[in-house]
């Protein structure tokens, strides 16, 4: 199958899923961790480190899959499995601040390769620019403007503040419509995780889903991605195809 009968099939599947005329591409709404920034194997250290440390066993990789929770729902998780109960809310607090210290002082921030080839598309082709992120941290938000000038207006930004429900919820990709000022079929977004994807799919929207990490291209479309690119470069270098296969449907 060449790349543009992949995604004219999945913009059909979405299409007649969704019982709509057509899929109209107006605003893309964009996750960070794992999309704009490769930041998640250092998120997983953090958290794996934080965790052992307080006699929480773990695995690594198992943060993988909670990817796009909030800090909050991700300890809350671990805390049921280990002693039967949520966390306090002192407690998490306490937690997820010793986590978000372990990430300043593990993590580098690295730009993800191709994101602001991607974002370029987005704004060239005059697609609206949403940021829908599970993280509350600072050390990564701060840096969204120097890093992707103009690809954000301030109010268009959505984090682990604004919503009650993280994902896989679709309370912060429907927040994301809401910023956006648009219908479902109007927005594409752009996920790495799979509960990400799953919050994504939840909110009705077209899902992009890009393995940036060690998870697998099934583990996305499991999750409710409508189509899986093997990196950001890749799906920067298909957007104009994408835009232009959804106006020709
Ligand atoms: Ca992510």
């Amino acid at each position: 199958m060449t790349i543009s009968d992949k995604i004219k099939s999945s913009i059909n599947s979405y299409i007649s899923r969704n019982h709509i005329d057509r899929l109209d591409i107006k605003a893309a709404l964009i996750d960070m961790d794992g999309v704009l920034y490769d930041s998640m194997k250092y998120h997983t250290l953090a958290w794996h480190k934080m965790m052992s440390e307080v006699g929480i066993e773990c695995s690594r990789e198992e943060f993988y899959l909670y990817e796009g929770m909030t800090g909050k729902a991700t300890i809350n998780l671990l805390f049921q499995r280990k002693y039967g109960r949520i966390a306090g809310e002192e407690e998490w607090r306490k937690l997820y601040e010793k986590k978000a210290e372990y990430f300043v002082e593990i993590g580098k921030k690295e730009v993800m390769p191709g994101a602001n080839a991607m974002l370029q598309n987005l704004i060239d082709c005059g697609i609206d620019r949403v940021l829908v992120t599970g993280s509350a941290q600072n050390s990564l938000i701060k840096y969204i403007d120097s890093d992707f000038p103009s690809a954000f207006e301030p109010q268009k930004r959505i984090t682990a503040l604004d919503v009650t429900k993280g994902k896989p919820d679709p309370e912060p990709y429907l927040k994301g419509l809401e910023k956006a000022g648009v219908c479902h079929s109007n927005a594409i977004v752009i996920e790495n995780a799979p509960l990400g994807a799953q919050a994504g799919h939840a909110a009705g929207c077209f899902t992009i889903g890009i393995t940036t990490g060690p998870l697998s291209e099934s583990d996305l479309y499991n999750a409710g991605a409508d189509i899986v690119f093997d990196s950001m470069q890749s799906f920067a270098d298909n957007l104009h195809l994408l835009l232009t296969l959804s106006q020709n449907d």
